[in-house]
């Protein structure tokens, strides 16, 4: 009787069609998974049961999945990517202000051109400064030289604390960032900063066509990580993977949150449990093997079509492991891009058009995108 939340309205929604479906069932109870259950097990205790699914999620993502230790890390199936990204935002601007005595002026939030816009959202709400690094516009790799000047002209504006994020694939073209690079410049540069992965579009891919990469949690350097379970692996929307090492979370607490039982450390407040469900079937059904088999052959697919295009001649970018190619502008056409529905790198002045080989992306596509 004290909470104003119930399962959803049979007078409008048709309850039978869920009957021997979990996640149409967990959409129909509605279940609330406010607040990080990773941390304490004090949360709301109305939804106790699926809260334990969502944990178990987070584990196998960042245990099996991102290489972290067991039991060490936090985390919640968040709104999306954007969200994700401004949560370890969030979490690092405080940091820094409580462990440095730092005004947020004297953040930077440093990451390369091809990042996604949430970034940019995430440093306007939270009021620290971005600071866009150059990339090398062939082979998308960040510009060294470029990075070592702007780290020493930030310094100079006063920053004194970095906040960077790394991608596991950039949204257009999917290059995969160094983060040796990044770190020596900033180690030889001598200032603090954390370290944030946005896997957004990568994570459930790379790490398993690529299982040496140095963007895990394996890499000490690294201290949290999202991944979008909407993307590669097929779930609802709503549903981007934010994991973190355990003692970082606190530093997004609401204290003030004293009605919710066990406090709330996110962005959301109020998210459906449905989307936690969804991510745990998947990852569950398929499995590591699963998983890898499923990875493996869309790789496979994706080589292929790289294959074909240097056969013709034709430019264009890929980073290997991962499911995105990016071909060069002049080598389309309007109607191709329509046709395959493919996405510029530019609307108003592409160079760049994305193909993206997902599940239904098959051979026989490829083989008429190739033949057009
Ligand atoms: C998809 C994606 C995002 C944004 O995700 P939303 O869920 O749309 O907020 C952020 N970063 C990367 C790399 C992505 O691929």
């Amino acid at each position: 009787m004290g909470v104003p939340g119930s399962f959803l309205d049979p007078r409008v929604f048709y309850h039978k069609v869920a009957v021997g479906d979990p996640l149409l069932s967990a959409m129909l109870e509605n279940p609330n998974h406010i607040g990080c259950h990773t941390i304490d097990k004090k949360s709301e205790s109305f939804f106790s049961g699926t809260h334990e699914i969502e944990c178990d999620a987070i584990k196998i993502c960042a245990e099996k999945i991102f290489g972290g230790q067991p039991n060490s890390q936090d985390g919640y199936i968040a709104g999306g990517g954007t969200e994700s990204t401004i949560e370890a935002l969030w979490v690092y601007r405080n940091y820094f202000v409580k462990t440095y005595q730092a005004r947020p002026s004297e953040i930077g939030v440093l990451f390369s051109e091809d990042s996604s816009i949430s970034i940019i959202k995430g440093c306007d709400l939270l009021d620290i400064r971005p600071f866009i690094v150059k990339v090398h516009s062939q082979n998308r790799k960040i510009d060294k030289e470029y990075l070592r000047q702007l780290i020493r002209s930030a310094k100079d504006r006063g920053i004194l604390y970095f906040i960077v994020v790394l991608n596991m694939g950039t949204e257009i073209f999917g290059s995969v960032d160094d983060p040796d690079l990044v770190c020596a410049q900033l180690e030889e540069q001598n200032v603090p900063f954390k370290i944030h992965v946005d896997a957004g579009i990568g994570g459930f891919i790379f790490p398993f066509t690529q299982p040496t990469h140095k963007l895990s949690f394996k890499n000490p350097k690294i201290t949290s990580i999202n991944t979008d379970a909407y993307k590669i692996l097929r779930a609802p929307f709503g549903t981007s993977v934010f994991m973190i090492r355990k003692g970082y979370m606190d530093f997004a607490l609401t204290k003030e949150a004293r009605y919710v039982a066990g406090k709330d450390h996110t962005l959301i407040g109020s998210r459906s449990g449905a989307n936690a469900i969804a991510v745990w079937m998947l990852l569950k059904t398929l499995g590591s093997k699963g998983m890898n088999y499923k990875m493996q052959r869309i790789f496979i697919r994706t080589r292929q079509l790289c294959e074909a295009l240097d056969k013709k001649h034709i430019d264009y970018f890929h980073e290997p492991g991962m499911n995105i190619v990016a071909i060069k502008n002049k080598y389309m056409t309007r109607q191709i891009e329509s046709l395959y529905g493919l996405v510029p790198d530019d609307t108003e002045n592409p160079q760049w058009w994305r193909v993206i080989v997902m599940d239904h992306v098959d051979n026989a596509l490829l083989d008429a995108f190739i033949e057009h």
